[in-house]
């Protein structure tokens, strides 16, 4: 036999305020596994900004080794002139040996300037990355805190959420196939599958029931839904669910 109108109500009633203690367990478990998500995307930032310094801190270092060899190879070129200018026969042996060794010395400048900048460039990327590192220790702290108590509140939501969702099994039992469909589809669309009735409006959406339809759900004639958001009415006893009399 089908449970009495006034019955219905009362399930509904004891399953709206289990589903939303699931509703708000489910939400609970959706931002632990957010944060946790945001800080392992923090990470993986890092440690690309990391990767990318370092190769081009080789980039760096090899222009350095280069430049290192040219300068090199420069200094020999300035004592091959040296020597040249040393056994110079006349003057203008001696003044195109001269400027031999000017453009000589104005390149080996150079060169030893781009050493000098490439080396305060690959300090400072150093500098940085010796930063990343530090902060990719702390982020792989934090996910490893992050994870366990993650795991921890995972474990506990999860059982209480096995416990509820037994509580609700045996609660939903107790409504006839139709009312319970009823209701689950609404919460589906709505996150509430029913709504009080009280002082002759629908708590959930507030709207104003035309009163015989009030009157005819508050007395148990009729189970029925809200006409402006479907939800369906039940009365709590506790609370005056008409208009008082004026
Ligand atoms: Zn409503």
């Amino acid at each position: 036999m089908n449970p009495s109108v006034r019955e219905q109500m009362d399930v509904l009633r004891e399953l709206v305020v289990v589903d939303e203690e699931i509703r708000k367990l489910d939400q609970e478990l959706g931002k632990e596994r957010e944060a946790l998500e945001t800080v392992k995307n923090d990470l993986s930032r890092v440690r690309a900004t990391i990767e990318r310094q370092r190769t081009q801190f080789e980039t760096l270092e090899n222009d350095r080794g280069a430049r290192i060899q040219e300068a090199r190879v420069l200094g020999q070129q300035l004592e091959r002139s040296r020597d040249k200018l040393n056994r110079a026969r006349n003057e203008k042996e001696t003044n195109a040996v001269q400027r031999e060794i000017e453009e000589t010395r104005k390149l080996l400048r150079d060169v030893e300037d781009a050493v000098g900048k490439r080396m305060i460039e690959l300090d400072d990327l150093k500098k940085h990355i010796l930063e990343g590192e530090e902060q990719e220790a702390g982020f792989s702290l934090r996910i490893g805190e992050r994870e366990g108590a993650v795991s921890a509140r995972l474990q506990e939501i999860e059982t209480q959420r096995g416990e509820r969702a037994g509580v609700r099994a045996t609660i939903a039992k107790r409504l006839p196939g139709n009312t319970l469909r009823k209701y689950d589809q609404i919460r589906g669309k709505r996150q509430t599958g029913a709504a009080r009735l009280e002082a002759g409006r629908c708590k959930a959406c507030n709207m104003h029931l035309p009163p015989q339809l009030a009157t005819r759900i508050v007395r148990g004639e009729i189970l029925d839904q809200c006409p402006s958001c479907n939800r369906l009415l039940y009365v709590d006893p506790t609370t005056p669910s008409v208009p008082p009399q004026v």
